[in-house]
């Protein structure tokens, strides 16, 4: 019989592995595999939220007026060129869409992000994936990957799941030696948590380059991963073609109006940003003090650290056992790290309960 078939490329593509919540037997779990705010959602964009939910029988703005000036205020921008997505995935996606298709490359580095996989995949284009230097961005042997071919390249800044920040002259370079009829993605979703003068220059050079599309999100530093909402900064021409294939609709009344609560309650972002800064710091330290049992972490910028065992304790031993303590961590053997462990930076007890469950596991190894 007859029956519909997908594309062939389609059945290529390794759905996304969203982090678990729960152990392999169900057990509920405490969630450091997802890189979400362990701090939760600030008061005021809870309230703007809860408010915002009075008229559910009306669709929400489509065009995102008041988000995309309260963004543009806050960064400086021009709200025209702001776009928004049903988180930065939607973004990621459409991108690919709009400027690749069958016979084209999407290019990015080894370990980068798992959607870019997908992205290029489902419009039937190839992704190509550059060798990594330490798990960090080389940007030559990016560039000797890119051919005639390629039409979009995706870079994470800082990275996941290796948590590795791109410096802002190594961006530089990439983009000026881009052929510019490529599309260059620059994936913020944690730049909310590097200092001022950690900045990539991003934004600054999507204000004036006509082939970069910046993304962001409000699923991390700003607590709202349940809202689903992304937004992103190009050329007025970049825009235009995004929002010709966005969903319509595509950001929720609730999620605009907690977006723009939180964007003003910096106070939260700030208390967020510092918190993350210490215990980053100090779960780093704790693994390094791991080292003669085969630890290692890998430098990290964002919310979260990749942890390497490359001595008797495996990520997967130690993923299992963080589980008996309530913990679910995110084992990367599906993204070509089986001997990695991505562990969300949570709260103050939650990361002395996974630094002491870790030593104790190594130790016993
Ligand atoms: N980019 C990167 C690098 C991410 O880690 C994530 C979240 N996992 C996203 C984009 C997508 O986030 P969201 O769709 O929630 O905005």
């Amino acid at each position: 019989m007859t029956k519909p078939a997908p594309k062939e490329w389609i059945l290529g593509i390794s759905p996304y592995v969203p982090g678990k919540a729960a152990a392999d037997d169900g057990r509920p779990l405490i969630k450091l595999s997802a890189n979400e705010n362990p701090l939760g959602t600030g008061e005021a964009a809870r309230a703007a939220l809860l408010a915002a939910t009075a008229d559910l029988a009306t669709y929400p703005d489509p065009g995102a007026a008041k988000m995309r000036e309260a963004i543009a205020a806050a960064h400086g921008l021009d709200p025209a060129r702001v776009i928004y997505g049903t988180g930065s995935d939607e973004l990621l996606h459409i991108a690919a869409s709009a400027y690749a298709g069958p016979g084209d490359e999407v290019l990015y580095v080894h370990y980068g992000f798992s959607v870019y996989d997908i992205a290029a995949r489902r419009v039937g284009a190839t992704p190509v994936i550059a060798p990594d230097k330490d798990y960090a961005t080389d940007v030559d042997a990016l560039l000797a990957c890119v051919t005639e071919k390629t039409k979009v390249v995706f870079l994470a800044n800082p990275n996941n799941p290796t948590g590795t920040m791109t410096p802002r002259e190594e961006i530089a370079r990439l983009h000026a030696a881009l052929r510019p009829d490529i599309l260059f993605v620059l994936d913020q979703a944690y730049a909310e948590y590097l200092d001022a003068n950690e900045d990539d220059g991003g934004l600054e050079l999507a204000k004036s380059a006509a082939n970069v599309l910046v993304t962001r999100t409000f699923s991390k530093i700003y607590g709202l991963a349940a809202e689903r909402i992304g937004w992103g900064y190009a050329s007025a021409e970049i825009i235009d073609a995004l929002h010709r294939i966005r969903a319509p609709f595509n950001v929720t009344t609730a999620g605009q109006a907690a977006a723009i609560a939180a964007m003003k309650d910096q106070a939260w972002v700030e208390a967020s940003r510092s918190h993350n800064r210490q215990w980053r710091q100090w779960l780093a330290d704790e693994v390094a003090s791991l080292s003669n049992h085969g630890l290692r972490a890998v430098p990290s910028k964002a919310n979260f650290l990749l942890i390497l065992f490359d001595g008797k304790l495996t990520a997967e031993a130690a993923m299992k056992g963080l589980w008996d303590e309530g913990f679910a961590t995110r084992w990367l053997p599906g993204q070509g790290l089986p001997n990695g462990l991505r562990i969300t930076i949570g709260t103050e007890e939650q990361v002395r309960a996974v630094a002491a469950k870790l030593r104790a596991m190594a130790e016993a190894a």
